[in-house]
């Protein structure tokens, strides 16, 4: 990351409801600040394409909206953290924690890392559920597992109509973006958010809310530079 970068070191975990953002705003920043980015989805939904014995065990749950088991989801997230943990990069933690139990075991691996430079922030990415259902039924994902850039024919439509503007793979509706699957992610969210909230405030952790209902990409990428104290600009 650039030298202008917040100090000491960064981990965001952006917490919200399906549709919200969350994985937009994320690939922006990775874009302008080169944050590391962690979408506990999208990891999923790779290992659900290359047929990865983890992955066959997943699908089941990704397919009707259930999350898959806090000790499965923690593993790949340490995993993952235990390498970016020595780059001095910000991290984005698109997904996760999601449950309380995922809060408790994401903070026992950050005591045992000893690092006092890093500084949690949760983003609370506020938004209504008309909205939610609105932006789902317009969403497209390049197919490219390995991209999975994410579209909306509405705010964000591809250059060339069905063809990812980076690696022009052809888009696709995800599997779990369709009506009934989509009621049950907003109904698990539901039903996990005061749980994770309640475990930040007992824990004493920062957590800052971001209005993100009728913003484009754009205004809430600045809302939360200004949030953060980043400039948008900031390369
Ligand atoms: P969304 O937040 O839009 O529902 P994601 O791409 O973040 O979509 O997640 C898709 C699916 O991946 C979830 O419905 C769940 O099955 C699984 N998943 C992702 N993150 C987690 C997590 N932290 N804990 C459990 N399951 C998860």
């Amino acid at each position: 990351m650039a030298d202008n970068t917040i100090a000491p070191r960064n981990i965001f975990s952006f917490f919200g409801p399906p549709g919200s953002g969350k994985g937009t705003l994320a690939q922006q920043c990775a874009k302008t600040w080169g944050a590391a980015v962690l979408s506990t989805g999208d990891l999923c939904r790779k290992h659900i394409a290359e047929s990865t014995e983890f992955g066959k065990s997943l699908e089941g749950y990704l397919k009707t909206g259930q999350l898959i088991p806090d000790n499965l989801i923690t593993d790949i997230v340490t995993d993952w953290l235990s390498n970016k943990l020595i780059v001095k990069k910000d991290i984005i933690l698109d997904g996760y924690p999601r449950t309380g139990r995922q809060v408790e075991s994401f903070f026992g691996f950050l005591k045992q890392q000893h690092d006092f430079s890093i500084k949690f922030r949760v983003i609370v990415f506020d938004i209504s559920a008309e909205e939610v259902v609105r932006r789902l039924s317009s969403r497209l994902v390049c197919s490219n597992k390995e991209c999975q850039t994410i579209y909306s024919l509405t705010s964000k439509p591809p250059v060339v109509e069905q063809e990812c503007d980076l690696c022009q793979s052809s888009l696709e509706q995800r599997a779990d973006d369709h009506p009934h699957v989509i009621r049950q992610r907003l109904e698990v969210f539901a039903s996990h958010k005061s749980d994770v909230l309640d475990s930040y405030r007992r824990m004493g952790h920062e957590v800052h809310a971001l209005r993100v209902d009728g913003k484009t990409p754009e205004d809430v990428f600045n809302d939360f530079a200004a949030l953060i104290g980043m400039r948008a600009s900031d390369k």
